[in-house]
């Protein structure tokens, strides 16, 4: 049975201050939540505070992205190195990377590469814009990305992937429980055809976009969904907690 995970994406949000206090006001209820992979995700210069505080808790931590290099002259960039003992996952492919920051499926794939080569966890975004939405293109979208993603790699059973129409990231309009289902179910098998049925069984395939806690239980309840991204409600401790705790009751594996 898959562990369900819930991870925080907090975005370019928090300067270290705000990282402690928000850290501070959630770290002991979500240590208390058991059946749950917690991960929070802070922006790069608060990981190693943020570190400290959730030090032997059950909370990880992930980055909001890497470069694919070990070092170099790459003025602003992280490496795999400087992540590796500061963090378990890293959220690559995001649609405001791919959006903003011109990521291609090819860079999205090297980085792929890199963090499994250093034995952290992926979390690989994907999800269809409005417009391909609209023209009946998800699917195909959604099986480009996720094939892209995982090019020329080992089935990987620790792989995350996370679903997120971009149409409902920040948007406050969120997809259905059976529409994120459904296209979660198509990326499982698109995994299940590239790599194997058995990896895509083990794979952990999130729903991310205008989460909250009066939502969450609707993707949760749903089978093909092992948790979610979340951004905006992630920010806030009592929503974050509430999202968490949501997830332990209706689907956590003690
Ligand atoms: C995200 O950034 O991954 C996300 C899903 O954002 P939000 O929850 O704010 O829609």
């Amino acid at each position: 049975m898959r562990k369900p995970l819930i991870a925080g994406n907090w975005k370019m949000n928090t300067n270290v201050d705000e990282a402690i206090s928000l850290v501070r006001a959630m770290v002991s209820e979500l240590d208390k939540i058991a059946g749950v992979e917690k991960v929070l995700c802070p922006p790069f210069i608060s990981l190693a505070t943020v570190k400290e505080l959730v030090k032997n808790t059950s909370i990880q931590l992930g980055a909001q992205n890497m470069h694919f290099e070990d070092r170099g002259a790459y003025t602003g960039e992280i490496s795999p190195l400087m992540l590796v003992n500061l963090c378990q996952f890293v959220i690559l492919g995001h649609s405001e990377r791919r959006q903003y920051f011109a990521e291609t499926d090819d860079v999205i794939n090297k980085k792929v590469k890199k963090v499994i080569e250093f034995g952290l966890n992926p979390i690989l975004c994907v999800g269809e814009s409005l417009e391909d939405n609209e023209s009946g293109r998800t699917e195909q979208i959604i099986a480009r990305q996720v094939k892209a993603g995982l090019s020329g790699i080992k089935p990987a059973g620790q792989m995350v992937v996370a679903y997120e129409p971009v149409w409902a990231i920040g948007s406050g309009r969120a997809a259905t429980g059976k529409q994120a289902n459904s296209t979660i179910s198509l990326i499982r098998s698109t995994i299940a055809g590239f790599w194997d049925n058995n990896t895509a069984q083990a794979v952990r395939i999130l729903y991310g976009g205008s989460v909250t806690s009066s939502n969450i239980a609707e993707f949760i309840a749903q089978p093909e969904i092992d948790g979610a991204l979340v951004g905006g409600a992630s920010l806030k401790a009592n929503e974050f907690v509430g999202i968490v705790s949501q997830t332990a009751s209706l689907k956590s594996t003690r």
